[in-house]
């Protein structure tokens, strides 16, 4: 008989996080992959400098747990490592992100042996993928090849583009600093975009996941949502597992979070619930819907591809919108589009907002993403998007012949 994959799922009770994610590694005897003086790595949720009670970072409490789980069996370095997006002068945005969330002072409270350290920092390497649906080969830090064991730490997000974030979307973080923006241009569609996120997994591919559920987020993530106390962890070996299981628990349909598909299709992971063994908690005990993104698009999981393509790329595209009271015309925004489809304003004072090009826009998120006062707004505005496209014009023109079709014969008589 096929030998199930096991999901451990936990509840943190009264926020004894540490419990918690110990019982869940414990569920599934983790300790298998453990041995005498190994380098580890942990890969953390860093996506911007955040304070953890904004949900958009690894919560430090489960970094600190897996941190004390992983010291139980001597390794000789704890690396925690990531690179959050966008670029800047001076200090990187990866260094204040380890700062304001926290996991900087855990790390330095749990000794010499953990190093809080950006991926951007470390020396490159060039990783080829095998069998690309996308990427051919990357840049990224050395450390990837050389650790012993790397253990992914994601946070449950929503995300405006993917639909959630977790698993697979978490080790694109693994891609450098500006790089990320440069994947985002190449790749502009949802499709090759999540294609190229499956390959920069699969050659990234953690051993190991503990899934922060404790302080979660809905809505316009992965920045902009609303933080949701789920106070669950998550563990196991199959990232894509992991990430469909956590998709029933939110209430996110799986065929809409593309990559998913496509990781199964690479051999990277199965998405089938007969193939996973949920130890622990039951799905049904925890489970909470969540509210998906205004910008996520719901026809393209079922359409023939070029047609949700087209719909994709004009009906539900999304408008990017900037709030002038939270904007602080920070840049952040216009220097990170991967297009250039946002500018500065002509003048740079307060109630002015960034200008943003819809033509050249390919609905990255970056801008949502990045932008550190949560003052982008993306959605879709559908009737406005129908009237203005071939579509609407296609539409309006039958409704005129099927109007003359009914109104002539009637007219004749
Ligand atoms: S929208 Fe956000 S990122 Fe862009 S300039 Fe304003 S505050 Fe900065
Ligand atoms: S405007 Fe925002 S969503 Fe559009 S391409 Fe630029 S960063 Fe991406």
């Amino acid at each position: 008989m096929l030998e199930k994959t096991p999901i451990a799922i936990q509840k943190i009770l009264k926020d004894d996080v540490k419990t918690a994610v110990f019982t869940s590694l414990e569920l599934i005897n983790a300790k298998q992959l453990m041995r005498d003086n190994m380098t580890v790595l942990l890969k953390p949720n860093l996506l911007q400098p955040a304070p953890p009670e904004r949900a958009i970072t690894t919560h430090p409490m489960i970094v600190r747990a897996v941190i004390q789980w992983v010291r139980q069996f001597n390794p000789t370095k704890i690396y925690v490592c990531d690179s959050s997006g966008g670029f800047n002068f001076g200090e990187s945005n990866t260094e204040r992100a380890m700062k304001e969330s926290g996991l900087k002072a855990v790390c330095e409270e749990e000794g010499d042996l953990v190093e809080c350290l950006p991926f951007e920092k470390t020396e490159r390497r060039i990783y080829k993928v095998e069998n690309p649906l996308e990427v051919e080969e990357f840049p990224s830090s050395v450390l990837l090849h050389d650790v012993d064991l790397i253990i992914n730490l994601p946070k449950i997000k929503t995300h405006g583009q993917t639909t959630m974030t977790c698993c697979i979307k978490n080790m694109f973080g693994t891609i450098l600093r500006t790089n990320k923006a440069r994947t985002h241009a190449k790749y502009p569609s949802l499709n090759r975009f999540t294609s190229a996120l499956t390959d920069i997994y699969s050659v990234s591919k953690p051993q190991l996941a503990v899934v922060d559920g404790y302080y979660c987020m809905e809505g316009n993530g992965p920045s902009a949502g609303k933080p949701v106390k789920l106070d669950i962890v998550l563990a196991g070996y199959d990232g894509v597992a992991i990430d469909s299981t956590v998709c029933k628990i939110i209430g996110v349909n799986s065929g809409n979070v593309k990559y998913l598909a496509f990781a199964e299709k690479k051999g990277l992971g199965t998405t089938n619930q007969d193939e996973i063994e949920i130890r622990g908690e039951s799905i049904d005990n925890i489970k909470r819907k969540f509210k998906i993104p205004a910008t996520i698009k719901p026809v393209s999981a079922w359409l023939p591809r070029a047609f949700a393509d087209y719909l994709a790329r004009r009906v539900f595209k999304a408008t990017i919108t900037f709030d002038n009271d939270k904007c602080r015309l920070c840049s952040t925004c216009w220097s990170n589009c991967p297009v250039n489809a946002i500018s500065p304003p002509k003048e740079i004072k307060k109630g002015n907002v960034p200008i943003w090009d819809m033509k050249k826009c390919i609905t990255c998120y970056c801008c949502a993403e990045l932008c550190p006062y949560s003052a982008v707004d993306a959605r879709i505005h559908l009737v406005r998007n129908v009237i203005f496209s071939w579509f609407g014009l296609m539409l309006f023109g039958a409704l005129i012949v099927i109007a003359a079709a009914i109104v002539i014969p009637i007219l004749l008589t």
